[in-house]
């Protein structure tokens, strides 16, 4: 067996490399344009944050602020957290920046790396990438519909087709201490059909239960009293608002009554949206797979909470390795990357020289062209142009060079060509077109 290398990527974290890349780029892309359409600025804020930001904000009592984050003391004595989300340090900068007096709703967007001390599995890393989209200052579950259509349609975008919302309704300061009680009433008989940091939740956070994926907590859970039953007027007439925008932009979604979600400053609406895909067992049998691709919700004391003005707020983000592991196993890129369709072969010192200035002009003339320039024999290098599957070879030998010419090669019949060297963007042009 190989020897495995001294130096290794740290657990559950992963290099993306060149092959990957494009479906990272494709997906930024697709981002972008999105943005762009329905007005949203991007903003990148800083790695890290003072981690008191995450305590405050993300919650004590969650997973992320309890058992995931990284923290780290500075020389100078400060602990930062690195981010493990990105809503605390996107309304930090709401509020650090003055934006409540930009004409509201303001409109951000971000994406990039966040890191959680996650048990690594399958979708499951400690490094990892979101998209984020967030709205300040608007109240209207119009904006909540909206973001669920943004994610939706960057999906659908993206070529995904078997999506699944999730929508819930956790209530505000008004109606969910009632909730809450209800709830422990349900749970303490219980307690001892839950696991031990259910046990320990029922005490510190009881809708935390509701979100448990272990196996016997979810058959408490499944009789448990819904939320949906013990909502204040006002959320109520949210919610209800909320189901009438997604009904009227015909999105195809389901109500999760025991959604929850894991953060604490979520008010009113919660959602998630899940790829579902069809896995062919052993003798014919089918299996139906949920992949989690986004989450998101309403906060409206968050603002103030981390030291800001009364601003309501909406968001949500996407995790970017399982829309790309989807990606590859649906083959939704493959036609899409592009691979160059010119190999250029020299042969000799000169033609060398001549090649790099060669490389440039199409370059410039957008022509997508390969090479390998350490190679000498032609042989070496016309079996790498086969094997990259390019169309045309340009051959730069030492008589070209004095001819100023250069000869084209096509690939599938051998047929050779001389063109003069100042025409050979053209020529390329010509025949790629076809
Ligand atoms: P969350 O921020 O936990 O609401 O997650 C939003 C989305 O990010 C999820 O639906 C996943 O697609 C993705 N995600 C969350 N945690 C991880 C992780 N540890 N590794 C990879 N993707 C993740």
């Amino acid at each position: 067996m190989a020897k495995r290398p001294k130096f290794q990527r740290p657990t559950g974290m992963k290099d993306i490399l060149p092959e990957e890349q494009p479906y990272f780029e494709k997906i930024y892309r697709t981002v972008d344009d999105i943005a762009r359409f329905y007005g949203f600025g991007k903003i990148d804020t800083p790695m890290v944050e003072d981690s008191e930001l995450y305590e405050r904000g993300t919650g004590q009592s969650t997973d992320i602020v309890e058992k995931q984050m990284y923290t780290i003391k500075t020389k100078g004595g400060d602990v930062l957290a690195m981010r493990p989300e990105f809503t605390p340090g996107i309304v930090r900068a709401f509020n650090e920046n003055g934006m409540l007096n930009l004409p509201q709703p303001v409109k951000l967007y971000t994406y990039g790396p966040l890191f959680r001390y996650e048990h690594p599995q399958a979708g499951r890393f400690r490094q990892f990438n979101q998209v984020d989209f967030e709205v300040f200052g608007e109240e209207s579950a119009a904006i909540d519909a909206q973001i669920i259509q943004i994610f939706y349609a960057f999906l659908r975008d993206l070529k995904f087709s078997h999506l699944i919302i999730e929508v819930n309704s956790i209530g505000d300061a008004q109606c969910r201490p009632y909730y809450k009680k209800v709830l422990v009433n349900y749970l303490r008989p219980r307690q001892n059909s839950l696991c031990a940091d259910c046990r320990r939740r029922i005490r510190e956070n009881p809708l935390r239960v509701l979100d448990c994926k272990e196996e016997k907590c979810q058959r408490v859970k499944a009789q448990a009293p819904q939320f949906l039953d013990h909502l204040c007027d006002s959320c109520k007439t949210h919610f209800k608002s909320l189901l009438e925008f997604l009904d009227e932009i015909d999105l195809p979604y389901h109500l999760d009554p025991y959604l929850v979600r894991g953060l604490d400053y979520y008010t009113k609406t919660v959602f998630e949206i899940f790829s579902e895909s069809t896995v062919e067992q052993k003798e014919g049998e089918e299996t139906v797979t949920r992949s989690a691709l986004v989450g998101g919700g309403r906060y409206d004391n968050l603002v103030r909470l981390l030291g800001g003005k009364d601003v309501p707020a909406m968001g949500g983000a996407a995790g970017v390795e399982r829309i790309v592991a989807l990606m590859k196993e649906k083959g939704f890129l493959g036609a899409e990357i592009p691979v160059p369709k010119v190999f250029l072969a020299q042969l000799g010192d000169l033609p060398k020289k001549k090649s790099l200035k060669l490389l440039e002009e199409l370059r410039r003339a957008k022509i997508s062209i390969t090479e390998s320039l350490g190679r000498d024999s032609l042989r070496t290098q016309l079996a790498r142009a086969d094997k990259l599957e390019v169309e045309y070879t340009l051959i730069l030998g030492q008589r070209e060079m004095l001819d100023e010419t250069i000869v084209i090669r096509k690939m599938d019949t051998g047929e050779q060509a001389i063109v003069k060297m100042d025409k050979v963007v053209e020529e390329l042009r010509k025949r790629l077109k076809k």
